[in-house]
């Protein structure tokens, strides 16, 4: 998804180079999508032109959206073979099912005696749902069929929401692997920290950088089974490749481990709703996503404006086909009565809606779901 691009077309040669050179230094899974742009094409490319599809597991998902019946799913994935140049794919997902209908919908068109009869004729190795919803509605998908792996949105500020460290346990108790996206926020833990937040760390220990903090924090779970890094430029695979050479389940001390609450806390003094992310207040009969709005209202002020929009556009306005926007709350009032927190639960709801659904973003959430 972050090939590095040259204008608007991908920049086949620095993406070859950085694939490669990923391949020789021991990463072996690559994640892409049919919907993101040219990905999967270039991807093929380069695998093909360099022999190496076999030293490498590929990830690709379903835009279930555009699967109105099971012709639909089989158009899609035949198209997918033929991008990838490979004959079949080692880890199949339902791209960012996040809520339990829309697999009702797949159920009702026969998804799953299609993923059996591929499963079985080879053409899908494992099988498994990249998700950005809510928690209850992840522990809900988990349940509701016999999935192979999952793919979640996970970080250190992260922890409590959408899946969040509950989701990886849980997966975990279920034997699944757990393959996690966004280990950086989009970039966000990267670079551009909170002042506090930064000196916290470097009094840590000055040595390690932001993206090693995080990835550490990850790569530290024994649950978490694959983090995949978006990286677009050559010092980022360095990076990424010194990061985890040097990591390993359990590898963090007690006092290093320690230093995510305090950064943890130093972020969320620049909130403006204290949501723990809990979930007690869900599911909305409306469908609104409440921790999942309050989440990307906060971004946008501990993290900037484009993290928090980008975060709420994905997470809560797009996530079905109605939307799970604060916009979308009736003011029946059901949640507030469960929130341990006493947050004023619907005035903090159309703080959100005015803040960060401005006429441009509603118009964009409503062309993005027509396609859905
Ligand atoms: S008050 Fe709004 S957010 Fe709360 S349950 Fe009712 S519709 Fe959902
Ligand atoms: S119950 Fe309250 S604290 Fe918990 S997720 Fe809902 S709004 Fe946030």
């Amino acid at each position: 998804m972050r090939f590095p691009r040259r204008a608007v077309a991908t920049d086949k040669e620095k993406v070859e180079k950085l694939i490669i050179s990923a391949i020789e230094r021991g990463v072996n899974y690559f994640d892409t999508a049919y919907i993101y742009p040219e990905s999967e094409a270039v991807l093929g490319e380069v695998l093909a032109k360099n022999n190496v599809r076999s030293k490498v597991y590929l990830a690709t998902k379903l835009p279930h959206g555009r699967c109105k019946s099971i012709e639909d799913a089989e158009k899609i994935f035949s198209e997918q073979l033929s991008r990838l140049r490979t004959d079949h794919i080692d880890y199949y997902l339902i791209h960012n099912i996040s809520k339990p209908e829309s697999w009702g919908k797949l159920k009702a068109i026969g998804i799953e005696e299609w993923i059996a009869a591929k499963k079985q004729n080879g053409q899908i190795g494992q099988i498994g749902f990249s998700f950005h919803g809510s928690q209850d509605e992840y522990m809900q998908l988990l349940d509701a069929y016999d999935w192979d792996f999952v793919q979640i949105q996970y970080n250190y500020m992260d922890e409590n929401y959408q899946a969040g460290r509950a989701g990886v346990e849980k997966a975990a108790q279920k034997g699944l692997p757990v393959i996690v996206m966004e280990p950086l926020l989009g970039g966000k833990l990267a670079t551009g920290l909170p002042r506090e937040v930064d000196k916290i760390f470097k009094a840590a220990n000055p040595e390690r950088s932001a993206v090693s903090w995080a990835m550490s924090w990850l790569l530290d779970q024994s649950a978490v089974t694959v983090v995949l890094s978006g990286m677009n430029a050559m010092e980022q695979l360095d990076e990424n490749i010194a990061i985890a050479d040097l990591s390993e389940p359990g590898m963090l001390s007690a006092q290093e481990a320690a230093v995510f609450e305090p950064v943890a806390e130093a972020f969320k003094r620049h909130y403006k709703v204290d949501c723990t992310g809990c979930n007690y207040c869900m599911p909305c009969p409306s469908g609104v996503n409440i921790p999942g709005c309050f989440s990307a209202y906060n971004a946008r002020y501990a993290m900037g404006y484009y993290a928090g929009m980008q975060m709420y556009v994905l997470n809560s306005g797009m996530s079905n086909k109605k939307g799970s926007n604060a916009r979308s709350c009736t003011k029946c009032g059901a949640c507030e009565k469960k929130c341990p927190q006493h947050i004023r639960i619907i005035a903090e709801l159309e703080a959100v809606a005015k803040k960060m659904e401005p006429w441009y973003v509603r118009g964009a959430m409503a062309v993005v779901r027509k396609f859905m």
